[in-house]
């Protein structure tokens, strides 16, 4: 692994940001839980793009689907099917590696892509580079499918359990209740309707930390429209999720989109493009603008007999809406977030640990610290503050160790402000803030203090 990617996993665990799951038995691949501080920036990364969705965009409604839904959503769908990704075991190690991934460690970045729905491409590929077990250098076997569905079974009485399927996608939830919302509430095409879900993958390869699970959330829109205006649509979102990104990270030339190539793209996409952004380990998605253009609604239709034929009021034109789709990871968002904010800088001859995160997204805003623990009448006044701003914003207390080492301790946690109550505070209730990216200090009155850091995080 990456030296980078190696200094994150390890802050991850040892700040508490992301252990893997089921540690004590040894670990489960692909399957990971957030600890107290991961779990704060994970919920202030998914009510940021929340906000930005359903109150900073007219006509986006919210939904949040359950994560099993009738087995025959996903023969609609058409992922009992073809949710397939090509897989390959090495003859003499037996592990089992993403054929399409062994062939585009080859490829030249200009090269493209190789396509996951073309296995005989694929295994022209292996044999022509003459690529080979990256483990033991073994053979492997012929490329086959490998669906990557999720399988539970439903009902009490064995041998006639119901098969039923944990959501390979969460969008699949907005389909299903797309005539729910139009009836319910005032919608008219065009309209969106948006959820952050749970989506489960038997990924043949997880890895990457956070970047490739079998367990992970996604948030996604899905735009309605008429087929008239699919394109102006496409391009408007397109433009707009490529903007919010660009304002959560602090390299923006890290950001790129990535059109689909013809062999890439599902057969009802006219076009598809992905928002990738530079890791370690290379370019890689983070987020997929599809055209999905009447594909949802219409095999919906057919498979559940339902017609979902829209007739716009105004201009009389009867039509199946088409799908304009934005659908990204949280925890990819959560790691390529990391990544961007990730930062050894040498102050005074030693090397400073600092998360330069978005301070909305930084999981405390301010850290409370008394100058001296031994001082009674500090150590009072500095609680006092800090129970005031606590209901308000998020705060920590730290009183342990000295005031630079605390210091250090937040910036690696990416605390943008720190407080330290002092002498002087007892005399003209004034204390310090200590900013994390330019470690200015400035004295404020303790009365402004709330105004002050609610006007900090205005964005
Ligand atoms: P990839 O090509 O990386 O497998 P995908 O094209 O299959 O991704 P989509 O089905 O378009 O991904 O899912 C939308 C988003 O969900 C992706 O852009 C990514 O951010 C996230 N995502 C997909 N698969 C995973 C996974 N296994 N672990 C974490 N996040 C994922």
């Amino acid at each position: 692994m990456d030296t980078t990617m190696q200094k994150i996993v390890s802050l991850c665990k040892r700040k508490g940001f992301v252990y893997p799951n089921s540690e004590i038995y040894g670990g489960i691949q692909g399957f990971y839980d957030y600890g107290p501080l991961g779990a704060e920036l994970q919920n202030n990364i998914k009510r940021v793009w929340w906000k930005w969705m359903t109150q900073l965009h007219d006509d986006v409604y919210p939904i949040n689907g359950a994560i099993i839904t009738h087995p025959k959503v996903w023969e609609a769908s058409g992922h009992v099917q073809n949710f397939t990704d090509p897989l390959v075991d090495c003859k003499k190690c037996h592990k089992r590696f993403r054929a399409d991934h062994l062939v585009e460690e080859f490829l030249t970045e200009d090269a493209g892509t190789a396509s996951q729905n073309r296995l005989d491409q694929i295994a022209a590929e292996l044999k022509s580079r003459h690529i080979v077990c990256p483990e033991c250098g073994g053979e492997f076997t012929e490329v086959r499918k490998f669906n990557l569905m999720v399988e539970t079974s439903l009902g009490v009485v064995e041998g006639e359990k119901m098969t039923a399927y944990l959501k390979g996608e969460a969008c699949q939830t907005i389909y299903l209740d797309y005539q729910n919302v139009l009836n319910s509430t005032n919608a008219k095409i065009p309209f969106g309707i948006c959820q952050i879900g749970k989506a489960f993958r038997n990924e043949i390869t997880p890895g990457h930390f956070l970047f490739r699970q079998r367990e992970f959330e996604q948030w996604d829109l899905q735009w309605f429209t008429n087929p008239k205006e699919m394109d102006k649509w496409y391009e408007y979102w397109k433009a707009e999720r490529m903007m919010w990104y660009q304002s959560l990270v602090n390299h923006k030339d890290r950001l790129r989109f990535r059109q689909h190539d013809q062999n890439e793209l599902a057969h009802y996409a006219k076009k598809a493009f992905d928002i990738e952004y530079e890791t370690p380990f290379g370019w890689k998605e983070w987020e997929g603008i599809h055209w999905r253009g009447d594909w949802d609604l219409s095999r919906h239709g057919q498979y559940s007999g339902n017609d979902f034929t829209y007739t716009d009021q105004k201009t009389g034109d009867k039509f199946i809406p088409w799908i304009v789709e934005t659908s990204g990871g949280v925890d990819r968002t959560f790691l390529f977030l990391l990544i961007d904010a990730y930062d050894e800088e040498v102050v005074d001859g030693k090397t400073r640990v600092v998360l330069h995160l978005r301070p909305d997204l930084a999981p405390y805003k301010v850290a409370v610290f008394p100058l001296v623990s031994n001082k009674e009448d500090i150590v009072e006044k500095a609680k006092s503050i800090y129970r005031a701003l606590k209901p308000s914003i998020a705060t920590i207390w730290d009183d342990i160790g000295n005031v630079g080492k605390r210091y250090r301790r937040q910036d690696e946690v990416g605390t943008p402000w720190c407080v330290t109550v002092d002498y002087q505070t007892l005399q003209d209730d004034t204390i310090t803030v200590r900013d994390r990216d330019t470690m200015k200090q400035e004295r404020v009155k303790v009365l402004d203090l709330e105004y002050f850091f609610a006007e900090k995080l205005k964005i």
